[in-house]
């Protein structure tokens, strides 16, 4: 997606080799008119799937996701981080090791949210080592549901979440992947 390249390349910061922040437009300042682009384009992505639900993860998938679910006009689940007496007693429950926190921790979604007549389109704005995108899939599995693909904004083609789930058959799209961050120079996989 150029439009998505052309602001990664303007707006990134490189943080060591093989982090990049996007904060000004996705990860804390949100780019509203860039995420009704990136609904519309994941829409045309997966329009033949019959997505009954799209399903993210706390906290930094949720502004995104949500313009995905307004796209195909169905709900939004989110996997919960926090353990919190709101929460049903009925959860799917996996585990998920942070890439940026670099701990590991419980996410959770209500058995009433997630059903096997579901067909799941799971969102995320980063795929790095691929553990936040497996905790969904397991999540999904438990559930009994359709897994019909994961649509990532920016996948880092250099670490290795793709190939894992690749490789499980799923179907991945990323809107941007990018190749290398070495030497504090943005390289996009074409
Ligand atoms: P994974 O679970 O695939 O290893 O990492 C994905 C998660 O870690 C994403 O949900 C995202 O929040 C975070 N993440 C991974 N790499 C980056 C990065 O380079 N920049 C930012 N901002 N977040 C990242």
């Amino acid at each position: 997606m150029e439009l998505l390249k052309e602001r990664i390349i303007k707006d990134g910061r490189i943080k060591g080799d093989n982090i990049i922040k996007v904060d000004s437009f996705l990860n804390h300042q949100i780019d509203a008119s860039l995420m009704l682009e990136i609904g519309k384009e994941f829409k045309r992505l997966f329009v033949n799937e019959h997505i009954t639900k799209i399903l993210t993860i706390e906290a930094s998938g949720i502004a995104i996701a949500s313009f995905v679910a307004l796209e195909f006009g169905v709900p939004l689940v989110f996997a919960k981080k926090t353990q919190s007496l709101n929460l049903d007693k009925n959860t799917f429950k996996t585990k998920v090791y942070s890439f940026t926190k670099q701990v590991e921790y419980d996410v959770q979604v209500s058995t009433s949210y997630l059903g096997k007549d579901d067909n799941i389109l799971i969102i995320d704005d980063f795929l790095a080592n691929g553990h936040a995108a497996l905790g969904l899939v397991d999540l999904v599995k438990q559930s009994g549901a359709s897994l019909k693909g994961i649509g990532i904004v920016i996948e880092k083609g250099f670490q290795m979440g793709g190939r894992i789930l690749r490789e499980q058959h799923i179907r991945v799209e990323s809107l941007a992947i990018i190749e290398s961050l070495e030497s504090n120079t943005i390289i996009f996989k074409e």
